[in-house]
């Protein structure tokens, strides 16, 4: 028995290792096949979130190319997607950006015109006022006349984008080397400029319906601070930077390569709405207003405020807005003598330049010019301006082209989008605003339309009270502005003859320019329209003198 038991133990033993032995073996298939297949899935897994990673690069490349292209900037545009090229939603693309690039034509800098405005009025009741002794009060008539409302602000961008107009930048047009610019269009646009004049928010607009300020909001943008009727503060789209920065936003190919505008500054009251200027950390030399404010603010901290301006003024750049020197004291610069525009100089200098950098433009304050034409870069004014840096000058000239190339310099006279101009289009026929917008169109049915209200003579500003709400200082330069014969001179010299021909031989557009003139004589209406338009320079230059 008991030797039988072994072999069968044995028997046992082999056939359970065998079986043993098997099952390990199984069981390691079993685990490499499984290894196999997670390394397949993973494999997958990879290469399938891999390309998705890729396509989502992709598609953002395209996106951030579309943006560009939207604006015209195709070049950008095809660098973005270079590294992509196998891609075939990128070759349709960078087939579509070759097209339309091809499509574009060549902008001359002559043919670009440049309009302005000043801060806009947001509450027409207090802005042109209507009550007071006169039927209205002190401030009406310059705020009718050298104003713009919200309303009448936003239907002029809508206007001149479905005109085709798109806003360059006005560095777009020439070099600090005064080279031509090279900006291409497609063949239905039409290039322009912009500036914004005085953005200081002046103690003079204080409760006339306009903002008070630029502020930043949360995501590091400018934004208004304003106060309505009944002194609550609301922070919002109040004023034209936000207004276009949002107009931009939705319609982005109305700015050619992201360009906004130019942002002309004086210094007296501060900028932007910040009092940085030095007189009031100072104290002396205050004015009223001034004296009033810093009464009104016991709390003021004059380094505050300029911290609190300058990071305005940087977001303000980088979101594409350009500052210029408006001169200090909105002096005129044709009539101040040349010692008197270099203490003006150093002022802006050393008290507005701190605050938003340096600048190479300067637009001049009662759009008065310095020099005429034909005399301009010889001039001491020019040869002092030009030392300090200045390339950029731009006076105020309601022709539509105006735009002149020296060796050294860059000129271009800007129109005034204004009350003035508007009620000369809708109620003397001038047709100085055709090209840009249907009046009626745009017209703010709240602002009023007393013939008084738009007189240049000054009549209706003296028969209120003689003092424009304007700073002293402002209000200084007007009295010592005298007549306005010498303002006319300088004015409509500045902007014709020799400097015309040059800007048109340079656009080659100069008919716009004499059909508007032209056209303007034809009937006993458009008789009113010429002599309108022909004062044109001399008209803005009074119409835009004491903002
Ligand atoms: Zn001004």
């Amino acid at each position: 028995m008991k030797g039988r038991r072994v072999p069968l133990k044995n028997n046992n033993t082999k056939s359970g290792k065998r079986k043993k032995r098997k099952k390990i073996v199984l069981k390691k298939r079993f685990f490499i096949i499984l290894f196999l297949l997670f390394c397949l899935i993973a494999g997958s897994i990879f290469a399938f979130t891999r390309h998705q990673k890729q396509e989502r690069i992709i598609h953002a490349a395209i996106d951030k190319a579309d943006q560009a292209a939207v604006q015209y900037d195709y070049d950008r545009a095809m660098s973005l997607l270079k590294e992509y090229g196998d891609h075939k939603d990128v070759q349709k693309k960078l087939d579509e950006y070759s097209e339309k690039k091809s499509d574009t034509r060549k902008i001359s800098p002559g043919s670009v015109t440049h309009v302005f405005f000043h801060s806009l009025v947001v509450d027409p009741t207090r802005g042109f006022s209507l009550t007071g002794k006169s039927g209205w009060d002190a401030g009406t008539p310059g705020f009718c006349q050298w104003m713009t409302t919200v309303n009448e602000f936003n239907a002029i961008l809508e206007e001149m984008y479905d005109r085709g107009y798109v806003l360059v930048d006005i560095k777009d047009l020439c070099d600090k080397d005064m080279n031509p610019g090279t900006i291409r269009l497609p063949k239905s646009k039409k290039a322009f400029v912009l500036s914004l004049d005085d953005l200081s928010y002046y103690h003079s607009y204080d409760n006339r319906g306009t903002a008070s300020k630029l502020i930043l909001n949360n995501k590091n943008k400018p934004v208004c601070e304003y106060y309505t009727k009944e002194g609550t503060r609301k922070t919002g789209a109040y004023d034209a930077v936000p207004l276009l920065d949002r107009f931009i936003r939705e319609h982005p190919d109305f700015s050619y390569h992201g360009a906004k505008g130019t942002i002309a500054l004086t210094g007296y009251n501060g900028v932007l709405g910040y009092r940085t200027d030095t007189t009031y950390r100072d104290e002396t030399s205050l004015d009223e207003d001034q004296k009033k404010w810093l009464e009104a603010h016991p709390d003021f901290d004059w380094e505050k405020e300029c911290k609190e301006a300058r990071k305005v003024a940087k977001a303000l750049k980088k979101d594409g807005w350009r500052f210029a020197s408006h001169t200090w004291g909105h002096i005129r610069a044709g009539q101040t003598p040349l010692e008197g525009l270099q203490r003006d100089t150093e002022k802006w200098k050393e008290r507005v330049e701190p605050i938003v950098g340096k600048t190479d433009i300067i637009i001049f304050a009662h759009g008065e010019d310095i020099a005429l034409p034909e005399v301009y870069a010889t001039s001491d004014k020019f040869k002092y301006l030009s030392s300090e840096g200045y390339r950029y000058f731009c006076n105020v000239d309601g022709r539509r082209l105006t735009t002149v190339i020296g060796d050294s310099y860059f000129h271009q006279g800007r129109r005034n989008l204004d009350g003035y101009r508007m009620y000369q289009a809708k109620y003397n026929g001038s047709s100085m605003l055709d090209d840009l917008f249907d009046v009626n169109e745009v017209w703010d049915k709240n602002r009023p339309s007393n013939e008084e209200l738009y007189d240049l003579s000054g009549k209706s500003q003296k028969s209120t009270t003689g003092t424009q709400s304007q700073t002293s200082s402002d209000t200084k330069n007007q009295s010592s502005s005298g007549s306005s014969s010498s303002d006319n001179k300088s004015q409509s010299s500045s902007g014709s003859s020799s400097s015309d021909s040059k800007s048109q031989s340079s656009s080659g557009s100069s008919s716009s320019d004499s059909k508007s003139q032209s056209s303007s004589g034809s009937s006993s209406s458009d008789s009113k329209s010429q002599s309108s338009s022909g004062s044109s320079s001399s008209d803005t230059a009074k119409s835009s003198s004491a903002t």
